[in-house]
């Protein structure tokens, strides 16, 4: 970029506001270095809890934001992420409020925009009374998000009437939302769905009442989506992603990433290993546990496997695998960590399959790298993901009933050894490519980034 343009874009600040979990503090922290390396300065507004490293980023400014109550937080699972962010959207507003005015009052640039994680969904209030205009991270796909909007619609068409277990394990596919079955509609792990109604009516109109938002995706992936998106939400969208691919991952985990992963992913043969990993909060059952150790076994594959700790319901760590599972059972073939440095394990070229939750960033992390999932959604965005992977771009297989030995042994045959993995494979590399050429000189994300620089320079 021309260094007098990056010079006057120097002056004009952007604050960015991202949600306080490691999935979406990830795609805003690089979000931040991609505007950066266009010239802007940039301060990151954080909690306490879950602080990003500002060590990592001495070229930003870091604002911590406390609430009043000052409570302690400890999000290690999904099931109280729903009143955690009424949490957060309820009491941080006055003491982010009050940070933005005073930067806005000392700052020597122009605050010229203010970007939000859509799900700080309140703060829209803040932007209007400070008068900056608000552009909103959307984290997740499109398509998962387009099922979000539709909510509303679904629920007053009688689809959550009663929300039973049955009900909610439908294989009919939802009209209007096809590709997806009704299984695979959002779902949180909570009693209560009407808390759920709210919480993404409230995510939806906040995105809504902002000015543009940034996508984590790229246009030839969900261009048929976007499309649909744009007649419901009528304003600007950026999809600029993949934003892994302009600054790692790495310098925005909030756990230590074992660095030992590499070394043994380096003993084994190319597209031989199989990456286990649920992300940051999915957690499972002892029985699903065990369910995932003996199918891993069984399959006769070697695997590389996250087991985050606290992430069994009741367990620390490993103490439910079975006497000798690594030495004996598996007799070497798999390696357990507690947090993987993931973007370079799915870089690896012993890296043959991905075992995954279908968070988004995952998700897309995969898709970058070419490589096949097995699909085991747990809840939110990540079924709607989890169909698209297998029934749309055709990259991977889904666990259909969930974690059953049997059932995974067979998802890893399919991905990993039988002819049906290699074409999965290929397809998986053809949308690696389209991922590479997006955002290279005249590619869509490269694109839409130059319209997001100008975009924020009409302000
Ligand atoms: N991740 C990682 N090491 C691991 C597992 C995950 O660095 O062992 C990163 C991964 O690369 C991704 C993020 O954590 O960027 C997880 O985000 P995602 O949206 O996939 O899932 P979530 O944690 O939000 O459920």
């Amino acid at each position: 970029m021309d260094s007098t343009i990056l010079s006057s874009n120097r002056s004009r600040r952007l604050v960015l506001l991202p949600l306080p979990l490691q999935g979406h503090i990830n795609p805003m922290l690089q979000l931040a270095n991609i505007l950066h390396s266009k010239g802007f300065s940039i301060t990151i507004l954080h909690t306490h809890f879950n602080a990003p490293n500002p060590t990592n980023y001495p070229h930003f400014s870091f604002l911590p934001i406390s609430d009043a109550s000052q409570e302690k937080h400890s999000v290690s699972d999904i099931g109280n992420v729903i009143s955690f962010l009424h949490y957060l959207n309820n009491n941080y507003l006055n003491p982010i409020q009050h940070c933005l005015s005073k930067l806005m009052l000392e700052d020597e640039g122009v605050v010229c925009s203010l970007i939000t994680d859509a799900q700080w969904f309140a703060t829209q209030s803040i932007a209007d009374e400070l008068k900056i205009p608000r552009i909103v991270l959307r984290t997740s796909s499109i398509s998962s998000f387009i099922s979000f909007v539709a909510f509303p619609l679904l629920r007053d068409m009688g689809y959550f009437r009663h929300f039973s277990d049955e009900e909610m394990k439908s294989e009919a596919l939802v009209v209007g939302l096809e590709p997806l079955k009704i299984k695979d509609l959002p779902k949180f792990v909570t009693s209560d769905p009407k808390a759920i109604c709210e919480l993404l009516d409230l995510m939806v109109q906040g995105t809504k009442q902002a000015q543009a938002i940034i996508w984590n995706t790229f246009k030839e992936l969900e261009e048929i989506n976007l499309l649909t998106l744009s007649h419901v939400f009528p304003k600007p969208h950026f999809l600029i992603g993949p934003f892994h691919k302009y600054s790692p991952t790495s310098l925005s985990s909030l756990l230590a990433q074992d660095q030992t992963s590499i070394p043994w992913l380096d003993k084994h043969p190319p597209n031989s290993v199989l990456y286990v990993s649920f992300g940051s909060l999915a957690r499972v059952d002892e029985t699903q546990f065990l369910e995932i150790a003996w199918g891993l076994a069984n399959s006769k594959q070697p695997f590389l496997w996250v087991v985050r700790p606290g992430s069994i319901h009741g367990s620390e760590w490993l103490e439910q695998l079975p006497d000798g599972f690594l030495e004996r059972i598996v007799e070497g073939r798999g390696y357990i960590v507690k947090w993987a440095p993931q973007q370079e394990v799915l870089a690896h070229p012993a890296t043959g399959g991905f075992f995954t939750h279908n968070g988004w960033n995952s998700t897309l992390e995969s898709i970058c790298e070419g490589v096949p999932m097995i699909c085991s959604p747990c809840f939110g965005d990540q079924p709607p993901n989890a169909r698209y992977v297998s029934d749309v771009w055709k990259i991977g297989v889904q666990l259909e009933n969930g974690l059953e030995r049997s059932e995974i042994e067979s998802a890893i045959k399919r991905v990993m050894v039988d002819r049906e993995g290699m074409e999965m494979r290929d397809r998986s590399i053809n949308l690696k490519t389209k991922a590479e050429l997006c955002f290279k000189k005249d590619g869509s994300s490269y694109a839409s980034l130059d319209d997001l620089v100008n975009y924020i320079q009409s302000f």
